[in-house]
């Protein structure tokens, strides 16, 4: 059967529509193929908002990714004529050896970064949102904000249907057979015939890619809202999106009350709690606000008072937390996105341009070394 596409997309979250887009502006022959419907909130890129920084504590290699990634949001706006993207600046808290504090630091060193160090008196000077320990500093990434991810699916989606990608919608994909010549993508409502793959399914990603099964681990997310007592604090510009080292009680992250909800706050990996990706989540216990209450009570008294609203998300974790964007072995025709274990969103219009690049060129200028299966994975 000849190839109606030249690539299918299988899964239209984060990763699966910024694909679309990038294909499809290239002129190609594109069908997208998504389970649910466009943005929805049962999987890892609903809830308002991601951060954004460009000092990278994980590891400073995936700097020129970001700036690469800046560019692409930039780029993504002034095609939509819309605001994707929010600069409020990142501070990063913690003592001075933890990894978040030092890492960002070797990080902006590396790559010659505008960052600011604060001692606790000018945080609190600049920032009253944070209450804060006499021996913590602050790492400020000017550069540093937010995303809103619901804004920035639309977006592409918009972007790729434009440029001629055939989306669908409601239609789960149940299997891929890939052979010399391309793939057959098979669902419940038909197949379709395409010369490459992309396979961007996120928390299902195991279903499609065997080479998975108990690697990319679905875990449970929380996050919440809370109504500051001090409006006037928690206002973008009065208080930061953070990171924040809190040493045995984990790292948490949250950002300003950028909307009617107020400040929103989540801790990484939250209980690192596995799930079947096929259920629905479990939804918010009292161990999960309690969680999140007593870092607000202790760490944003005046700024996330009064917790309005909480809600599960899935992270997908790969054993090293970096990202996994290769071939699947043996098999150029099938492209693998697994961009999660907590920090993907924001690299979603770089990974877009990755993902197009491998599915029609066969291969990246982008350096995308550390996602490599071979990395991951690697053989003996
Ligand atoms: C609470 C939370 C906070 C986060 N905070 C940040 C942050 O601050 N900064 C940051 O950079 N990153 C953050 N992340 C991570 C980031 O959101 C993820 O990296 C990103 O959303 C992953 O996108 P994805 O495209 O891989 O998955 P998704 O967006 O989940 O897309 C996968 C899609 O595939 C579809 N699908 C699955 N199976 C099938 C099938 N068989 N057929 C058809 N469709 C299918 C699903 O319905 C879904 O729409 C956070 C994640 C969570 C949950």
């Amino acid at each position: 059967m000849p190839a109606e596409f030249d690539v299918a997309i299988i899964g239209l979250g984060a990763m699966g529509s910024a694909a679309a887009a990038f294909a499809a502006s290239r002129g190609a022959r594109v069908i997208g193929i998504e389970a649910h419907y466009p943005a929805h909130a049962l999987s890892s890129s609903h809830g308002d908002s991601r951060l954004i920084r460009l000092g990278y504590f994980e590891d400073p290699s995936y700097v020129p990714l970001l700036k690469r990634a800046y560019e692409n949001w930039r780029a993504l706006e002034a095609r939509l004529r819309e605001e994707i993207l929010t600069v409020t600046g990142v501070l990063q808290i913690g003592r001075p050896d933890s990894k978040i504090v030092s890492g960002t630091l070797a990080s902006c060193k590396m790559h010659g970064l505008t960052h600011e160090l604060l001692d606790k008196h000018e945080m609190a000077r600049r920032y009253p949102a944070f209450a804060l320990d006499d021996d913590e500093i602050g790492l400020l990434d000017p550069q540093g904000g937010y995303i809103r991810p619901e804004a920035a699916i639309m977006g592409f989606l918009k972007l790729a249907a434009g440029d001629g990608a055939e989306l669908h919608f409601g239609e789960r994909v149940e299997a891929i057979s890939p052979d010399a010549d391309g793939v057959t993508v098979i669902s419940a409502n038909g197949r379709y015939r395409a010369r490459k793959v992309i396979v961007a399914t996120g928390a299902w990603i195991a279903e499609l890619v065997p080479e998975l099964v108990s690697k990319a681990q679905p875990i449970r997310q929380v996050v919440a809202w809370y109504q500051p007592e001090d409006g006037f604090i928690a206002q973008p510009g009065r208080m930061t999106c953070f990171l924040r080292d809190d040493g045995e009680n984990g790292s948490f992250f949250g950002f300003p009350a950028i909307g009617a909800d107020g400040v929103k706050i989540g801790r990484h990996a939250h209980f690192r709690e596995p799930i079947d990706p096929t259920l629905p989540n479990p939804p918010v216990n009292d161990a999960d606000t309690e969680l999140l209450d007593t870092f607000a009570r202790k760490r944003l008294p005046k700024a996330a008072s009064h917790r309005i609203r909480a809600t599960t998300c899935r992270y997908t974790m790969l054993p090293s937390e970096d990202f996994l964007i290769d071939f699947v072995p043996g098999n150029r025709n099938v492209v693998v996105s697994s961009a999660c274990s907590g920090h993907g969103f924001k690299f979603t219009s770089v990974i877009g341009e990755i993902l197009s690049d491998l599915a029609l060129d066969g291969g990246t200028k982008l350096p995308t070394s550390l996602f490599s299966f071979e990395r991951h994975f690697p053989k003996g």
